[in-house]
C-alpha cells in the first residue's frame, strides 16, 4: 500500500482484479497514513462483502544513515569515509550512521552496504569510540536516510526496536491479521513476538521475514515457530551474493510446502512496471517460476506503493498466475502425513481427502476448522479443486485469504453433523459454487460441537 494504491477507486479495482493480502509497510509512512490504509482495507471488505487482509510489515533493526548535505553527496572508488555514530550532516568525508553500537558491532575488513547495495564501502580502521574509518569500494550518488546493510557483522540490535514496538502496539490495536517481522536471526524472534501478541490477547499470525544468513542457517527452526514465511529477496540479495538468492528461495518455499506453512515470494517480481505498462519477460518468467516453486502468495512493493500502474501490474501479475495454475504439474503434491506426529489423525485425513479428490474429480473440498489448521493442511497438498473452509472463529476469516486457494465463510450453526453438511451444501450450490451433480468432500471433525481436529472424510454428490 502506498499513495498509488490510496488513490480514490484504485484499491478497489486492484482487489477486482486479484489482490488477496495488502500490505502496510511500516517503513515508510506513519500511522495517521497506515490508519488510513487499514480503513479502507476494511471499508471495502465490508461494503463489497470481501475477506481481504492487512499485513502490517515491521521494520525491524534496520539500520540507516543519516541526513546528507543538501540531500546528495558523490562517493568516489578509493577514496576514505568517516563514518560516526555521532549526529551530523554528512559529506563526502563524513556521515552519521544511526546505530549508536555500529563502531561497537564492526570490525576492520567488514564490508557495510548502503542503499540496497549501490554503494560499498569496507571497513579500514577503528577510532577509540564513535568513529570508523572505511575506504570506497564502489562509490556513486547518496542521499538521506538511505539503508544500511552489514552482512559479515553480527549486529547486537535486538529483534525488536522501540519504533517496533510502537508499531506493534498500533497493529494489534487495529485487529490486523498478518505482522511481519524483517530481518528475523533466529526462532527466538519470532517467539518473543509471538509471546507480545498473546500477552496482548490477539491471535495475529507472524510472517517472517527471511532475508538474513542467520535466518537461511535457523530455517528449520524459524518454519516450526512462525505461522508463515516470506522470502523478502531485496535485502537477502545484498546480505548474501545475489547468485544464491534463486536456490535459497526453492528451498524457503520446499521447506514451508512441507510445513504446512503459506510462503510468499517478494520483491521486484514486476519492478519495470513501477513505469512501464506490460512487464519484461524475465519478470514473467520470475512470476510463473514462483508459482511452479509453490509460493501461496506473490508480493508486489514500489509497483503498487507508488507505481504508475497499480492495477494494470495486479492484472498482468493474474494473468501469469492463471496461466501455470492451468497446467497439471502443480497440483497434488502428496506429501506424506508423519506417522506417529501428534497431528497424524488431522494429518492424515486432510492428506487423504486430497488423494479423493484427485480420484473422483471433485469439485470442492469442504472443510470445518476452528484455529485454520486445516486450511493450512489441505491447501499445501495443493488439490485441483476449490477448497472451501467454514469456521465459527471470525479472526480467522481475512488471516486465511494469504493460504493458497482458500475461500473461507463464517458458520456457526453447529446443530448435528447431517444437517451442517446439508446446510453448507445447500449455502454453497445457492450461490453457485457447486451444482447438482457435482462431487464434493467433507473434511469435519466428529463429535461437531467439540471443534476438535479434523477426523472424518465424506464423499458426496451434490443433490
Ligand atoms: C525485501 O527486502 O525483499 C523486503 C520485502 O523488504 P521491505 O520490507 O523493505 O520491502
Amino acid at each position: 500500500m502506498g499513495p498509488a494504491s490510496m488513490a480514490p477507486g484504485v484499491l478497489e479495482a486492484m482487489i477486482k482484479a486479484g489482490v488477496n493480502v495488502c500490505r502496510i509497510n511500516a517503513s515508510h509512512g506513519d500511522h495517521a497514513m497506515h490508519q488510513e490504509a487499514i480503513d479502507m482495507v476494511r471499508k471495502l471488505n465490508e461494503d463489497k462483502k470481501l475477506k481481504v487482509a492487512v499485513l502490517y510489515d515491521l521494520q525491524g533493526p534496520k539500520m540507516r544513515i543519516g541526513d546528507i548535505e543538501n540531500n546528495l553527496i558523490h562517493l568516489t572508488e578509493d577514496e576514505t569515509l568517516i563514518l560516526t555514530i555521532v549526529k551530523c550532516i554528512g559529506t563526502k568525508e563524513k556521515i552519521q550512521i544511526k546505530y549508536p553500537l555500529f563502531h561497537d558491532d564492526v570490525h576492520v575488513g567488514d564490508t557495510v552496504l548502503i542503499d540496497d547495495g549501490k554503494i560499498e564501502l569496507q571497513v579500514i580502521a577503528k577510532a577509540e569510540k564513535e568513529e570508523v574509518t572505511a575506504k570506497v569500494i564502489h562509490g556513486g550518488p547518496l542521499s538521506s536516510k538511505k539503508g544500511i546493510n552489514l552482512p559479515y557483522t553480527k549486529i547486537s540490535l535486538p529483534s525488536l526496536t522501540e519504533k517496533d514496538k510502537e508499531d506493534l502496539e498500533f497493529a494489534l490495536k487495529n485487529n490486523v491479521e498478518w505482522i511481519g517481522l524483517s530481518f528475523v536471526r533466529s526462532a527466538t524472534d519470532i517467539s518473543e513476538l509471538k509471546e507480545i501478541i498473546k500477552q496482548n490477547n490477539k491471535t495475529t499470525r507472524v510472517i517472517a521475514k527471511i532475508e538474513k544468513p542467520e535466518a537461511v542457517r535457523d530455517i528449520d527452526n524459524i518454519v516450526k515457530a512462525t505461522d508463515a514465511i516470506m522470502v523478502a529477496r531485496g535485502d537477502l540479495g545484498v546480505e548474501m551474493a545475489m547468485e544464491k538468492v534463486p536456490v535459497i528461495q526453492k528451498m524457503l518455499v520446499s521447506k514451508a510446502i512441507a510445513a504446512s506453512k503459506p510462503v510468499i515470494i517478494a520483491t521486484q517480481m514486476m519492478e519495470s512496471m513501477i513505469l512501464n505498462y506490460r512487464p519484461t519477460r524475465a519478470e514473467t518468467n520470475d512470476v510463473a517460476n514462483a508459482v511452479f516453486d509453490g509460493a501461496d502468495a506473490l508480493m508486489l512493493s514500489a509497483e503498487t506503493s507508488v507505481g504508475q500502474f497499480p492495477v494494470k501490474v495486479i492484472e498482468s501479475m493474474t494473468k501469469i498466475i492463471a496461466m501455470v495454475e492451468s497446467e497439471s504439474v502443480i497440483y497434488n503434491r502428496h506429501i506424506q502425513p508423519v506417522k506417529h506426529s501428534k497431528s497424524f489423525i488431522s494429518d492424515s485425513v486432510c492428506y487423504n481427502s486430497c488423494v479423493m479428490a484427485q480420484q473422483s474429480g471433485a469439485k470442492a473440498i469442504i472443510a470445518m476448522t476452528h484455529s485454520g489448521y486445516t486450511a493450512y493442511r489441505i491447501s499445501s497438498q495443493r488439490p485441483d479443486c476449490n477448497i472451501f473452509i467454514f469456521t465459527d472463529n471470525r479472526s480467522i476469516l481475512n488471516m486465511l485469504s494469504l493460504v493458497w486457494g482458500v475461500q473461507a465463510f463464517f458458520y456457526n450453526k453447529y446443530e448435528s453433523t447431517d444437517n451442517t453438511i446439508k446446510d453448507i451444501k445447500f449455502f454453497l450450490k445457492e450461490k453457485g459454487y457447486l451444482e447438482t451433480g457435482d462431487m464434493a468432500i467433507n473434511v469435519f471433525s466428529t463429535p461437531l460441537d467439540e471443534r476438535g481436529m479434523a477426523n472424518t472424510i465424506k464423499l458426496n454428490v451434490i443433490n
